[in-house]
C-alpha cells in the first residue's frame, strides 16, 4: 500500500490519496498513449477504444449505460452542468427547484446563481439528526417544480438521506430527481436504475483517483433527461460537455472504479472498525457531543463537537494530523459550517467542531495517535 509520507491524514472528505494502482493504469495516457481520442487516425481511435472500455467500467458502478455518463472535470463541473442545464430545458414547465440547506456549496450557489436568473428555490431545512423531514419536502412540490436535489452523503456529517423513498415520492409529482453522491460512489452499493435516478454526479479525488476529473450520469431510459448545453464547444459528450477528454483522468477513474468495487466490502469493515473506535474513545472525553445522526451514516466520517475549544486551534496544535473544521472549501473567509448550523448547532459549538473523515490506508496505530494528541491538546484547555 502507498502513504508512507509524514502525515496522518484523516480528511478523505476533501480528498483522497492516490491509489498506486490508479496512477501506474493512468501514466501510459500522460505519455506514450497521449493521442486525442476524437482523432480520426490509427493512434487516435486506439485511444478511444480504451476510453470506450472506462466508460463501461466507470458505468457499471452505478449500474448505468454507458451513453448515459459524461465526463466532467469533478463534481461542481457536474453539478453546475446538471442543474442550469435542467433549468434551461425545462423552464416551459416551471421555474422552481427544491434542494437542502445541507448540500455542498457546488449545489446551494448553483442555485443561487439561478435565484438571480429568476428562478426560485426552496432550500429545505434539516431535523438536528441532519435528516430532511419528507413531508415537508413534499408540501413544497408544487406544480411548476422541475428539479429537486437531494445529496446521497453528506460530506461534512457522513450523514445520508433516504434517496430510494426520496426518489419514489418525487417521481410520484412527476419531478426530476437528481442526486449529489460524490461521498457515496466507490463507498457503497448504488443503483441507479433501483432507486430511480436521474442525474447523479460525482467525482474521481473522493475515491483514490486524481483530481480533475468526474461524471455525470444522466438517465436515458425510459423517460429521457433533457439538458441544455452550458458549455459549447467541439461537441464532445453528446454536446452536453465540449472540450478534448481528459483521457489519463478517465483511465484512472475506471481503475479506481474497478478497484473500489473489488475491495468495497472490506474497506468498509476496515475503516468502520477504525472510525467507531475513533468516535467511541473521543466521545468519551469530558465535553463531547456528536454532530448528527448516528445511524443513518457513512462508515468513514465522524463530526464531534468539543465544547468551549476552537477547531481552528486544535488543528494548528495537531501538526501532522490531518482533519477538517468543515469550512475547507470556503477558508478564504472564516466562516463556520453551513451545514452544523442548519442542524441547529449554535456558531460557537460549529466553531468547536472537528469532521474526522477516515480512508483505506489508516491504520490502528494512525487512530491511537490521533486519540492520544486530542486527549492532550483538550486537557490542556486553553
Ligand atoms: C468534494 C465534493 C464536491 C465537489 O467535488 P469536486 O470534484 O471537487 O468539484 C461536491 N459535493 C460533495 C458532496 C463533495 O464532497
Amino acid at each position: 500500500m502507498s502513504q508512507t509520507h509524514k502525515y496522518i491524514y484523516l480528511d478523505h472528505n476533501s480528498t483522497t490519496p492516490m491509489d498506486s494502482r490508479v496512477l501506474e493504469a493512468m501514466l501510459p495516457f500522460l505519455e506514450v498513449n497521449f493521442a486525442n481520442p476524437s482523432s480520426t487516425h490509427l493512434f487516435g481511435q486506439s485511444v478511444n477504444e480504451k476510453v470506450i472500455q472506462a466508460r463501461e467500467q466507470i458505468a457499471y458502478i452505478i449500474n448505468a449505460e454507458p451513453n448515459e455518463l459524461i465526463f466532467t472535470s469533478g463534481a461542481t463541473e457536474a453539478i453546475n452542468i446538471a442543474i442550469k442545464g435542467v433549468a434551461e430545458s425545462y423552464s416551459i414547465k416551471g421555474n422552481h427547484i427544491i434542494s437542502v440547506s445541507t448540500e455542498h456549496k457546488a449545489v446551494l450557489d448553483t442555485c443561487k446563481d439561478l435565484e438571480r436568473k429568476g428562478y426560485e428555490c426552496t432550500f429545505l431545512p434539516v431535523k438536528s439528526n441532519g435528516l430532511i423531514d419528507i413531508a415537508e419536502l413534499e408540501k413544497s412540490i408544487r406544480p411548476d417544480t422541475i428539479l429537486v436535489s437531494v445529496m446521497f452523503v453528506n460530506n461534512e456529517t457522513g450523514v445520508f438521506q433516504p434517496i430510494k423513498e426520496i426518489a419514489a415520492l418525487v417521481h410520484e409529482k412527476g419531478v426530476l430527481f437528481m442526486t449529489d453522491a460524490t461521498q457515496a460512489v466507490g463507498k457503497m452499493e448504488i443503483d441507479v436504475v433501483d432507486l430511480d435516478i436521474d442525474l447523479l454526479c460525482f467525482s474521481g479525488h473522493k475515491m483514490y483517483a486524481p483530481k480533475g476529473i468526474g461524471a455525470l450520469y444522466i438517465k436515458q431510459r425510459g423517460n429521457k433527461v433533457k439538458l441544455t448545453p452550458q458549455i459549447h464547444g467541439g461537441g464532445h459528450e453528446q454536446g452536453l460537455r465540449s472540450g478534448t477528454l481528459n483521457v489519463p483522468g478517465i483511465i484512472a477513474l475506471a481503475k479506481a472504479c474497478e478497484v473500489a468495487s473489488l475491495e468495497m466490502g472490506q474497506n468498509q469493515q476496515h475503516i468502520a472498525q477504525l472510525r467507531d473506535f475513533l468516535e467511541a474513545e473521543l466521545l468519551k472525553l469530558p465535553n463531547t457531543a456528536l454532530n448528527g445522526s448516528s445511524k443513518n451514516r457513512i462508515f468513514n466520517t465522524t463530526n464531534i463537537c468539543f465544547k468551549g475549544q476552537d477547531a481552528n486551534v486544535l488543528i494548528g496544535r495537531m501538526k501532522n494530523i490531518a482533519v477538517s473544521n468543515g469550512s475547507a472549501c470556503s477558508s478564504a473567509v472564516v466562516e463556520s459550517s453551513h451545514v452544523l448550523k442548519a442542524m441547529g448547532i449554535n456558531e460557537e459549538d460549529a466553531f468547536a467542531s472537528l469532521r474526522f473523515s477516515l480512508g483505506k490506508y489508516n491504520t490502528i496505530e494512525d487512530i491511537e495517535t490521533v486519540i492520544n494528541r486530542i486527549k492532550e491538546l483538550t486537557e490542556l484547555n486553553f
